[in-house]
């Protein structure tokens, strides 16, 4: 859906727009009528007429040119205007295979146009063709890309191709190891390592999210008995093994079961295990999340809420929900040396945090200076690369090794 669209409203005989205007929105006729003229002087002629519910002007606003054709309303017309951001964000979001798409089919039906008017100046028109078609290339390559992952995806698991990479958590009072955090990595067979940035949010687009999620659940459970022992928690303190949970997965309902399920047959405490999730799958799924977070919480497990700061989730989530621990988004930790508000955020924040009784971790530690600084704002733990990158799990004991 397109919001914060626009009306104009013009007189009989009003020009919307004509030959080399800026191509900047496309008009949907509300009511009136409209004709479209191409060409100038002697030669100008009505092309088209266009009434109630017609849209025009959209290509010049798809590909950036300016306009070769006039627009006049015959009578008294109403349009609603379509600007160019609002269909720009519009693509920006949408899938690469539906830009590449849009892409082709607009550079298609522009040579046609432009071949039917015949009065292009051959140099424009290539230099328009070259820069077409390297925007078109590169599109293309996501779009296959993307093809070939979501192709690739639901064979990944069954073929061996998924692993779980650790990264280290630690406290900034005595810097020892208090947990990891499990992050999934695709070793694809001709692509090499993807991204989970790149994978998951296809995968949440369909089932393959669960089996990706249960797959994860597993496999991080059973090695725990296996990292458990490279933990060095402080006194009273629980060690554990962070898993991420996306949307899909926390507003299933047999995601409960699934957890109580695989930690009694792994023989592990629910409270070594703690869940990530983002402030986006609360605020966008509130009802169904928070009955299951409920319960997870009552069997024990831990509770974090991951990228804090880039959502929207108010106090009133914070308050509401069982939540034990803050992570504190690493855009305003890798901020903060700068000297820009993220600072101030990242203040906020802590003292938020501790104010619900909340421990706070600050993601995206890179650099000895802002560990301290954050140490001394109060800041309970630290991960980044400054401890330890994420790193399969036979890495861990030589990690471990060389930290003791
Ligand atoms: P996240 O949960 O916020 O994970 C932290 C990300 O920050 C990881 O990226 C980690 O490699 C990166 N990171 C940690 N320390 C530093 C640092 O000092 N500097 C910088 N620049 N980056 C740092 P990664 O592994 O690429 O994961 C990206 C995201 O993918 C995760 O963000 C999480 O949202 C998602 N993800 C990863 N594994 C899973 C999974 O098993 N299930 C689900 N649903 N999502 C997952
Ligand atoms: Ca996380
Ligand atoms: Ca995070």
């Amino acid at each position: 859906m397109i919001e914060g669209l626009s009306r104009q409203a013009l007189a009989a005989d009003a020009v919307v727009f004509q030959a080399g205007d800026p191509g900047d929105c496309a008009y949907v006729i509300e009511d009136g009528c409209i004709e479209i003229l191409a060409g100038t002087g002697e030669a100008r002629r009505r092309v088209a007429i266009l009434s109630r519910g017609a849209m025009f002007g959209e290509v010049a606003l798809l590909d950036g040119l300016p306009r070769t054709a006039t627009a006049r309303a015959v009578v008294a017309t109403t349009l609603v205007r379509i600007e160019r951001e609002q269909v720009e964000g519009l693509i920006k979001r949408a899938d690469p295979v539906i830009r590449y798409l849009l892409k082709l089919l607009l550079s298609r039906f522009r040579s046609v146009q432009d071949q039917a008017a015949g009065d292009l100046l051959a140099r424009d028109h290539l230099a328009r063709e070259k820069a077409l078609s390297e925007s078109t290339l590169n599109l293309q390559e996501a779009a296959t890309r993307t093809l070939t992952l979501v192709r690739d995806l639901g064979h990944a698991i069954d073929a061996g191709q998924m692993e779980l990479f650790y990264q280290p958590l630690v406290a900034y009072g005595d810097g020892g190891t208090i947990g990891y955090e499990a992050l999934i990595r695709w070793r694809h067979p001709i692509l090499g390592l993807v991204s989970p940035m790149e994978f998951i949010s296809l995968a949440e687009k369909t089932d393959l999210i669960h089996r990706i999620g249960r797959w994860v659940m597993e496999r991080a459970t059973a090695d725990w008995k296996d990292l458990k022992p490279h933990c060095r928690p402080g006194p009273g303190v629980t060690p554990f093994m962070s898993i991420n949970l996306s949307a899909p997965e926390l507003a299933d309902a047999g995601i409960v079961a699934a957890l109580g399920d695989c930690v009694a047959r792994h023989g592990v405490p629910a409270p070594e295990i703690r869940i990530e999730l983002t402030e986006t799958i609360i605020v966008e799924n509130l009802d169904a999340v928070s009955a299951n977070l409920r319960t997870l919480a009552a069997m024990g497990f831990g509770i974090a809420l991951d990228d804090f700061g880039t959502g929207y989730a108010g106090l009133d989530y914070l308050r509401a929900l069982p939540f034990s621990c803050l992570k504190i988004d690493k855009v305003f930790v890798q901020q903060m040396a700068n000297g820009g508000p993220s600072l101030e955020i990242v203040r906020a924040a802590i003292d938020l945090g501790r104010a619900l009784g909340l421990k706070i971790l600050t993601e995206g530690v890179e650099d000895a200076d802002t560990a301290r600084r954050l140490a001394e704002m109060g800041c309970d733990y630290a991960q980044g690369y400054l401890y330890g990158k994420p790193m399969p799990r036979d890495a861990v004991a030589a990690w471990a090794a060389g930290r003791d």
